[in-house]
């Protein structure tokens, strides 16, 4: 299977092939999945006791650096350190010498003299967290917490765990991802671990312009039609329509988008029954599903929240050495 590449090497393993930053699913094996998986499943009660926090990380220090806007990813991140007792550093980039023109590596180097010990990193230009793991070796780890179009791994895990764990075994589940994939580096990295993890059937549903036609190639099975689309899936996966990555107008309007791919109840009885609807977040309620949809019984919407805070904390645990 083709995957989406971005340079030579594999920047995110050490000589020795360990996983020392986490920048892409591509390249990771099944089990490396599955491990992550079950680290995250062994943390996920965690949330529902007194005392939340266990020792695992004491004494070691997390930069949160985002250069873009994120809700669930930034404090997901800030809570998983803090849920594993590492120090936490959120970057106010906007208030920081960002705005005076420093670059990327001088902000990081300057954080790396304060003994800092990974960064979490989001940034609007595909390959940032790949040049900065380049610039920083095993000195410090990065994990890529979503590079312009590119990748999102720590999202697609968290997908991956969410069907895994409420759905069924991943090699026995129709995926059915809808909208705007063209834009979107959720889509990118869930198609790559859905195929790592044998998904027997990856369909995309979308216009024409926001479907990237490279991705037949890919053994994704691309529709226009949502009814062939929508028969016997068990995972609906909508994408926010991103309109701030969007440089022509793609579509006539979002209301013409809802009334040909959004989801509505009416649409989703033409899946699998039990069907099970999952989103990114942020969501446009009324453009890519309908309020009631969003809240009701078949959406993980929430749950997928949840398993990014226990997945977050498996990645950090095993980027930052504990036993995890
Ligand atoms: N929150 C996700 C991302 O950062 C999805 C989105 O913004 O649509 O890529």
């Amino acid at each position: 299977m083709k995957t989406w590449r971005m340079g030579s090497g594999d920047p995110q393993r050490n000589a020795q092939g360990r996983l020392c930053h986490l920048l892409t699913l591509e390249g990771l094996r099944d089990v490396e999945i599955i491990e992550l998986l079950d680290t995250a499943a062994s943390f996920l009660d965690l949330g529902s006791r007194t005392v939340k926090k266990i020792p695992l990380l004491r004494g070691r220090t997390i930069v949160n650096l985002f250069y873009e806007n994120s809700t669930r990813t930034r404090s997901t991140f800030e809570l998983a350190a803090k849920r594993l007792s590492a120090d936490v550093l959120n970057m106010a980039i906007a208030s920081s010498s960002v705005n005076k023109g420093e670059t990327l590596l001088d902000t990081v180097d300057n954080l790396l003299a304060m003994q800092v010990d990974g960064f979490i990193l989001r940034h609007s230009e595909a390959g940032a967290a790949h040049l900065l793991a380049r610039h920083l070796g095993e000195q410090a780890w990065v994990v890529n917490a979503g590079d312009g179009q590119h990748a999102h791994p720590t999202q697609a895990l968290l997908d991956l765990f969410t069907i895994r764990h409420l759905v069924g075994p991943i090699h026995e589940r129709v995926v059915l991802i809808l909208g705007d994939v063209l834009h979107s580096r959720v889509a990118r990295s869930l198609i790559q671990g859905l195929s790592i993890l044998g998904c027997p059937q990856i369909r995309v549903l979308g216009p024409r312009t926001l479907v990237p036609p490279e991705l037949v190639h890919l053994g994704v099975h691309v529709f226009q039609d949502d009814r062939a689309a929508l028969e016997g899936v068990d995972v609906l996966y909508a994408l926010r329509m991103q309109k701030e990555r969007m440089d022509v107008q793609p579509l006539p309007s979002l209301e013409e988008y809802h009334r040909r791919f959004g989801l509505t109840p009416e649409r989703i009885r033409l899946a699998a029954p039990g069907a099970v609807i999952l989103h990114p977040g942020p969501m446009n309620r009324g453009v890519e599903l309908t309020s009631e949809l969003a809240d009701g019984p078949q959406a993980l919407i929430l749950d997928q929240v949840t398993h990014g805070l226990a997945l977050r904390m498996a990645v950090l645990a095993r980027l930052a050495g504990g036993s995890g």
